[in-house]
């Protein structure tokens, strides 16, 4: 047992064809409180053993199983079910959900409701997927019709890792699909709280299965499974890289949610007490750890040294505290690894720009994975903290001429997840709209998220869109079905 171990750590089982079971091998492995650096859970350790296992359940339970025949009405309830299950045990849920990522209580809470809302609003939507009759010119009906893809492998990072299972599970399952999800190594046990109402929302065994383990040793034998019909990842772009290929073996349909380097654009006729909360709101909300992070600040040259000052000041502001504490805006990052990565890039950062604020660890804190929000300016949009994902609390400011200037900086990054524009002109907040190369734009905000509407990225920001009715199209196949109403004989021969 690794160090730190306490009697009261608890040790999850998983969840596979509706029973609690240990991993194959017995091995385990440790759940971090990044707050106080202790372990607060052993969960198992699934390889590909138990991939296997896992991936014959759901199979089974698409193919033969009670799942298949399931009304889309019995679909839709079985989610408003869980969706109330969420509810009931939100306090609980967030809780944990707090002290396992290091996220404060209150943004944990409003992740909770979202899963919750997700349940619903797919619950709601399994009764409203549509075929289409095709106008064919011969004496025949043609039909399109709507299937679920089959066993669906999903695969989730920590910094939303409940919210990220119910983007995933909730469009699966309304669409009829089965299961097998791998939480990110970090963050596992809320998913494995959910599995205990499975059963009793009326889930037959086998529908949704959650194994967890490394990525390496449990996520990739997922991906390379001849039996699973569909990956849906999401993660950082070079893990997404990685399983494009492993998915390529056997033709699997994947669709990527990747990182991003998300410029917030900010023109001089801009709201400026709405501009400067927006600009920090946008980079460290959740400690930075958001794909859709605006971590690039754009700001006009004409009101960018004011900017940069207040900016500093209210940052400065900002509480950081123990993950439980109503009070705290910032908690510490998810993990070591993270911790170190973050650290890593405020040193690059003061080499390559000027710093305004932070640039180190949050030193007030004993203990824990406490980085200062940090805002460097001057940072030229070549500058690795400018072009790389950092995913933690790290603002890179970038003054702009004018319009075009903007755009052109903005779309100048590999990724193409979000982008923001802030400005009074409505007509040239649109013309923004519709130069910037990415797959969500907020208008005088930044990352208000909807169910109802889609979410994804451009160009290495991943393929394919989550939410709304889109989230459900990536679980469906399409058939085409003729019907002859001619009686007479084909007469070729
Ligand atoms: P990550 O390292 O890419 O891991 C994501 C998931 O992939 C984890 O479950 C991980 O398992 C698994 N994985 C790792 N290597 C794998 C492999 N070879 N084969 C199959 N699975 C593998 O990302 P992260 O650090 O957890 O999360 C941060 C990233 O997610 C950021 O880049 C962020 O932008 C992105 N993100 C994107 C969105 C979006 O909607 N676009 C939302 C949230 C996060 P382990 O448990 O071993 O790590
Ligand atoms: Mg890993």
């Amino acid at each position: 047992m690794p160090g730190g171990v306490k009697a009261d750590v608890r040790t999850y089982q998983m969840y596979v064809n509706g029973e609690w079971v240990d991993s194959k091998s017995n091995k385990t492995f440790p759940v971090y409180d990044p707050a106080s650096e202790e372990v607060i859970a052993q969960v198992p350790d699934a390889n590909a053993d138990d991939v296997n296992r896992a991936v014959a359940a759901a199979k089974a339970a698409f193919e033969d199983g009670p799942w298949a025949s399931t009304t889309a009405q019995e679909r839709g309830r079985v989610l408003f079910r869980l969706a109330e299950k969420i509810r009931q045990n939100a306090a609980m849920l967030a809780e944990l959900e707090s002290r396992n990522t290091g996220k404060p209580i209150v943004e944990a809470e409003f992740d909770i409701t979202d899963v919750a809302t997700c349940f619903e609003y797919y619950g709601g939507l399994a009764t409203k997927i549509l075929g289409f009759v095709n106008p064919v010119p011969d004496n025949a009906v043609s039909l399109t019709l709507k299937e679920p893809i089959g066993v669906a492998g999903q695969i989730i990072p920590w910094n939303y890792p409940l919210l990220m299972a119910a983007w995933k599970l909730a469009p699966a399952l309304a669409a009829g699909c089965t299961c097998v999800l791998k939480p990110a190594e970090q963050t596992p046990i809320t998913a494995l709280e959910m599995a205990n109402w499975l059963a009793e929302v009326g889930l037959p065994p086998g529908v949704v299965n959650i194994i967890t383990g490394f990525g390496e040793t449990c996520g990739a034998p997922l991906v390379q499974h001849p039996d699973v019909n569909k990956i849906a990842f999401t993660g950082s772009a070079a893990v997404g890289k990685i399983i494009v290929k492993q998915a390529a073996d056997t033709v699997k349909r994947v669709t990527l949610e990747l990182g991003g380097k998300s410029p917030n654009i900010f023109f001089a006729d801009a709201d400026f007490e709405a501009a400067i909360d927006g600009a920090l709101f946008g980079v460290f909300i959740n400690q930075g750890e958001v794909c859709s992070a605006g971590s690039r600040i754009l700001v006009q040259k004409t009101i960018y040294k004011k900017f940069v000052d207040a900016m500093t000041e209210k940052a400065k502001k900002i509480k950081l505290g123990a993950p439980l504490d109503r009070d705290t805006k910032m908690g510490p990052l998810v993990s070591k690894d993270q911790y170190e990565r973050v650290r890593s890039y405020q040193e690059i950062g003061k080499k390559e720009a000027k710093l305004a604020f932070g640039g180190g660890r949050a030193e007030q804190f004993a203990k824990g994975y406490y980085v200062q929000p940090t805002i460097f300016y001057d940072v030229t949009n070549s500058a690795r903290i400018a072009r790389e994902e950092i995913f933690g609390p790290v603002a890179t400011v970038i003054p702009f001429e004018d319009e075009k200037d903007a755009v052109k900086i903005a779309n100048d990054s590999p990724y193409g997840l979000a982008a923001a524009v802030w400005t009074r002109d409505i007509f040239k907040a649109f013309r923004a709209v519709k130069s910037l190369r990415a797959g969500i734009v907020w208008v005088n905000h930044m990352q208000p998220t909807y169910v109802e509407a889609p979410w994804g990225g451009y160009k290495q920001s991943g393929f394919g869109r989550e939410l709304g009715p889109w989230g459900i199209e990536e679980y469906l196949e399409t058939k085409q079905v003729h019907i002859n109403l001619n009686e007479a004989p084909i007469g070729w021969y």
